[in-house]
C-alpha cells in the first residue's frame, strides 16, 4: 500500500492510499517503475471516486509522461487500485 498526497478538484487536500504503481509504461510498452511526479488528483461525483497520478517513463529512450487513473475499491477502505490491464485505465499515445 502506497500513502500520497492528493487534491480535490477546488484545491482541498487529501491523503489517499494506492495498490501499487504502474509497472509497465503505456507508450513504449516496457516494463519499468513508474516515476511518481508528484501529481494526485481525486475526482468525486457523490457516487464513485478517482484517482489520477502523473508518472513519467524512467527510460531515457523514451521519458513520456502519462497518467493512471485508479478506480476506489469497495471492499478495501480508502484505497484505490490500478485496473488489471495497466493499459484499461492509461492515457496512451
Ligand atoms: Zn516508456
Amino acid at each position: 500500500m502506497i500513502r500520497i498526497a492528493a487534491n480535490h478538484h477546488q484545491g482541498e487536500p487529501t491523503a489517499v492510499r494506492v495498490d501499487r504503481f504502474p509497472d509497465r509504461c503505456p507508450l513504449c510498452h516496457n516494463g519499468i517503475q513508474a516515476k511518481y511526479l508528484d501529481v494526485a488528483h481525486v475526482t468525486d461525483d457523490g457516487i464513485r471516486s478517482k484517482l489520477e497520478l502523473v508518472f513519467q517513463c524512467p527510460l531515457a529512450k523514451c521519458q513520456a509522461l502519462f497518467i493512471s487513473r485508479y478506480s476506489y475499491i469497495l471492499h478495501t477502505a480508502e484505497c484505490y487500485e490500478l485496473p488489471r490491464f495497466p493499459t484499461d485505465g492509461t492515457l496512451s499515445g
